[in-house]
Order: C-alpha cells, then structure tokens, then sequence
C-alpha cells in the first residue's frame, strides 16, 4: 500500500508529519495514493477529499478536535500502529454532486463532502427552486446552502439548519438572509429531503453569483443554472473504532475540552 500526507502549515502539523513520515512502514505517494494522512483540522480533511477522492482518509486534528477528526495529537502511536497492522474501520460518507451550467453553456461538475452554497453576498439573488423538476418557490436574499449530513454541523449549522445523524440518507437546504414580505414569499424553515429527490436553482434574471462547494469558489458571471444531488459517490473516512456520532456532536460543540 502506499500513502501520503496533506498537512496544514502550522509548526505542530509539520512535527507530526515528520514523525509520521519516519514510521509509516508503507511508500510514499502523492500522485495516486491509498491512504492518506490529513494533519490539521476538518479544513485539512476537506481538501484531502478534493484532492484525494479515493483514497482512505485518516485525520489527525493538531488544533482542536475537528468534526471529522478521528485520530487526537495525543492518539499518534494509535494511528500509526492502525496503518502499519491494518487496523481500522472505514464509515463511508456521502458527497453530494452538482453541475454549474452558465448562460453559454459551459458546464462545471463538482463534488461536497460539506456543502454547495450559490450566493451574492452584495446584492439580493433571485433563484427559482425546483425540486424534482417542479417548481417550489422563487426565492429572494442572499444565498441557498445545500448540505450532506456530515456538512450539517458546518455551514448549515451557522444558518440555523438541523444537526442530521449522518446515518440518514437525505441532504438539506437552509435559506441565507430570505426576504420574506407580501411580494416574496419563501419556505424559510431548513428542508430536510431524501437521497433520491434533485434540486434545481434556476437564475430569474442574468446574473453573476458566487458557488461555494466546500472551501472552493467559482465566480460564474451569466450563471443560468445548478443542478444537485447523490451520485453515490463517498469517502472513505477510516476511524480506529466506529465513533458513536452523538459522542463525536458532543466533543464537537458541547463539552468543553479544557
Ligand atoms: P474555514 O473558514 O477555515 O473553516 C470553517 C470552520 O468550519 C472551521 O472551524 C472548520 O474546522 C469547521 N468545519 C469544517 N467542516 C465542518 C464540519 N463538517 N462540521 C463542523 N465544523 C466544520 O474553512 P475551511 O477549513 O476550508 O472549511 C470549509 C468550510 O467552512 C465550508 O465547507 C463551510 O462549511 C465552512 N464555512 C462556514 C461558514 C459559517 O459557518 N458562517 C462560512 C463559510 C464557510 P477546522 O478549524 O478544524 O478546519
Ligand atoms: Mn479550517
């Protein structure tokens, strides 16, 4: 087997690697590696998902402990005698997929372990939202944000949409800033929706608008349309024991570390 590490630029995550990188018994590889070690923070994780779709993806969390962090600073021999015995589970985790068409009809495709956000933060956005081909509402504010359950506890969480067990097989649609009034009139309650069901942003007017998928951005100026939903695309996440999720939204944004 071979691995690589993606690591955060911080003096602790570049020790740790060092470390790693001395007792690793596996090849290093940063072109098409089977595993690899992200050092930093859920920020780090994300990337390695971009970048590393199919590897398996170990985390190890130098600052606090992360969302998707599965391995502590204090866990380093734990993770190294994981990857040299091959001693790991793997919890796959779904990435929704989605395709940016423009008014030329130039087509980007794109994959979130997080979430899809089409926003403009200086102005209002009118989207009309379709799902399943039909129409729901015309939406008016500053943005929509469409998460995995695993991304509900990110951005979603921060817009006051629900914390989704990552067992359930749905995604979410939480509004940013909807203007409500008796001209525009929009659910404004987050949209919990199952795995199979297809959203669709329709641009009302020609406009420029920011997508975010992750920690990546695309300025799209003519935006026409997005289209998103599964593909049956994961990542593969290794833990050293299946960690029970209430545990992981406990350490996460509950019990203070100190
Ligand atoms: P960032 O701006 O450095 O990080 C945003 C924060 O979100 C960090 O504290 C990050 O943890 C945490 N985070 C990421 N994924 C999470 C998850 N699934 N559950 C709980 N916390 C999570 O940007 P980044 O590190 O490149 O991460 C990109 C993500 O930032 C986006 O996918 C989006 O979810 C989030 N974001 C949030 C807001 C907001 O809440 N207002 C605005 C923009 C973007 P670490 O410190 O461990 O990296
Ligand atoms: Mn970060």
């Amino acid at each position: 087997m071979s691995y690589c590490c993606l690591v955060r630029e911080d003096k602790a995550s570049l020790e740790i690697e060092k470390e790693i990188k001395n007792r690793i018994k596996l090849s290093y590889n940063d072109m098409d590696p089977e595993i690899v070690i992200a050092i930093g923070g859920d920020g780090t994780i994300i990337k390695a998902s971009h970048l590393y779709p199919n590897a398996i993806i170990f985390g190890i969390h130098t600052g606090h402990l992360g969302f998707y962090a599965n391995y502590s600073v204090d866990e380093l021999d734990l993770l190294i005698d994981d990857i040299n015995n091959k001693n790991y589970c793997i919890e796959k985790l779904k990435l929704l997929s989605c395709e940016i068409e423009d008014s030329l009809g130039n087509v980007i495709k794109e994959n979130a372990l997080n979430e899809i956000t089409v926003v403009t933060p200086p102005r209002t956005l009118t989207l009309d939202v379709k799902i399943d081909g039909e129409f729901l509402e015309r939406f008016r504010g500053t943005g929509l944000c469409i998460s995995t359950p695993s991304g509900s506890t990110a951005y979603n969480k921060s817009l006051g949409g629900a914390v989704i067990d990552s067992l359930l097989d749905v995604f979410q649609l939480t509004e940013m800033a909807g203007i409500n009034s008796t001209s525009y009139r929009t659910l404004s309650s987050p949209l919990v929706l199952s795995k199979d069901r297809k959203v669709e942003l329709d641009a009302v007017i020609d406009s420029e608008v920011y997508i975010t998928v992750d920690h990546l951005n695309y300025l799209i100026k003519g935006f026409k349309a997005i289209r998103i939903h599964y593909d049956n695309k994961y990542i593969n996440m290794a833990y050293h024991n299946h960690e029970n999720y209430l545990k992981r939204i406990k350490r996460t944004f509950l019990i203070s570390e100190k």
